[in-house]
């Protein structure tokens, strides 16, 4: 059955709860007999995948984070990051169908929940098994191989106690361990992370992206995360959220809460005129302050717990999202007096899916 592993084309797959991930090797040696022997099906879709940034309704090819010249199973060729929304697995099968994937006799590694949850479909419409993989596994995998292979992959934020002045910058994670673990996906997940195969889940939480998403859609009126960020990105939450000068008139100096913090989320919206004064935009942000200072929160317990001194985010939660990224650094450094440092990840939803394309790399 290894054979059958073997055999291109190479996936690994992440069906979660909101995002379906998909990474694809390129091949970028084959030889001229390779290629007169090669399935014109197999050619069309590897044409099709990497020719596109676009596929169906909401399939998107991330370019700027494709890597070039990785080695896997002694092939050389590049990385492909893929997404669309699980929703959509219907379309993305009658699609796979459509460019020939049903001859090819393939089992693709697919890791998620959807891996358990769409295995008889895939059987069913495109002849492909399922090899299935645990999602934390294979996320730790990921992060581990990315880091090898792109020395600029990690990074945290310079100045984090200063939001304004806060900067991205590399760090060396080359030597890992141990660290904490922060995956936000529709949910949150949190790892303490002793090795390459020694980890445990420690804790974890439903008010995630999913909650943060669900809960802009109802407020303001958007549809996408897109909207979301966009709105949050020129919103408020100061005239949402009920501040610690909101009840003090000023600091509250006895336990260091200075008037800015944050005492109440949405602790102003029971009041009539505050309502009717805020604007979708201050609601995207309270709601998008609310999750992210909810999570720090917990790591940050998990961390003390632990004993540990690095926080690693993850997960899709942080895609094309800095407010969240620099809130997050900003509570690490800032609530633990300097000692804890929050870092993330370039591939940051990608990690389960590269870790399954990985499982067989012997
Ligand atoms: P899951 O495996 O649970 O789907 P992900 O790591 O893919 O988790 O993260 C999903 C979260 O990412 C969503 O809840 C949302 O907050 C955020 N997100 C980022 N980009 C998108 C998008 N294009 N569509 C929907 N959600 C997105």
């Amino acid at each position: 059955p290894e054979d059958e592993y073997l055999s291109m084309p190479w996936f690994g797959m992440d069906i979660g709860g909101t995002l379906t991930k998909l990474v694809y090797f390129e091949p970028k040696d084959i030889t001229p007999g390779e290629q007169d022997e090669e399935a014109e099906s197999l050619r069309s879709i590897r044409r099709y995948l990497t020719k596109n940034s676009a596929y169906g309704k909401t399939g998107h090819r991330d370019a700027h984070l494709q890597m070039d010249n990785v080695e896997i199973r002694k092939r050389k060729g590049s990385l492909h990051f893929i997404r669309f929304q699980t929703t959509d697995m219907g379309n993305f099968l009658s699609l796979a169908k459509q460019k020939g994937m049903a001859e090819l006799v393939t089992t693709v590694c697919a890791t998620g929940g959807g891996a358990f949850k769409f295995e008889n479909d895939f059987r069913e419409q495109v002849n492909m098994k399922l090899a299935k993989f645990d999602e934390l596994d294979t996320l730790i995998k990921g992060i581990l191989f990315a880091e090898i292979q792109n020395r600029t992959e990690c990074y945290y934020y310079e100045n984090a106690r200063d939001i304004m002045k806060s900067e991205k910058k590399a760090f060396d994670f080359s030597q890992p361990y141990p660290f904490i673990l922060v995956n936000v996906g529709s949910g949150v997940s949190i790892l303490a992370v002793y090795g390459p195969d020694n980890y445990k889940r420690v804790s974890g939480t439903s008010l995630g992206g999913g909650t943060f998403l669900g809960l802009c859609c109802l407020l303001t009126g958007c549809n996408t995360f897109e909207e979301a960020i966009q709105l949050a990105t020129k919103g408020d939450n100061r005239k949402v959220d009920k501040l610690v000068r909101d009840i003090y008139g000023g600091d509250y100096d006895r336990f260091g809460l200075t008037g800015d913090l944050v005492a109440s989320s949405f602790g102003q919206m029971h009041l009539k005129d505050k309502r009717s004064s805020v604007s979708r935009e201050d609601l995207a942000n309270a709601t998008l302050v609310t999750i992210t200072n909810n999570i720090g929160l917990i790591a940050r317990m998990c961390a003390l717990n632990e004993k540990m001194d690095k926080v690693v985010f993850v997960g899709n939660f942080l895609r094309v999202n800095p407010i969240a990224m620099k809130l997050l650094a900003y509570a690490m450094e800032f609530w633990s007096n300097g000692t804890l440092k929050g870092l993330f990840l370039e591939h940051e939803g990608y990690f389960g899916a590269l870790g399954c394309l990985l499982q067989f790399n012997g």
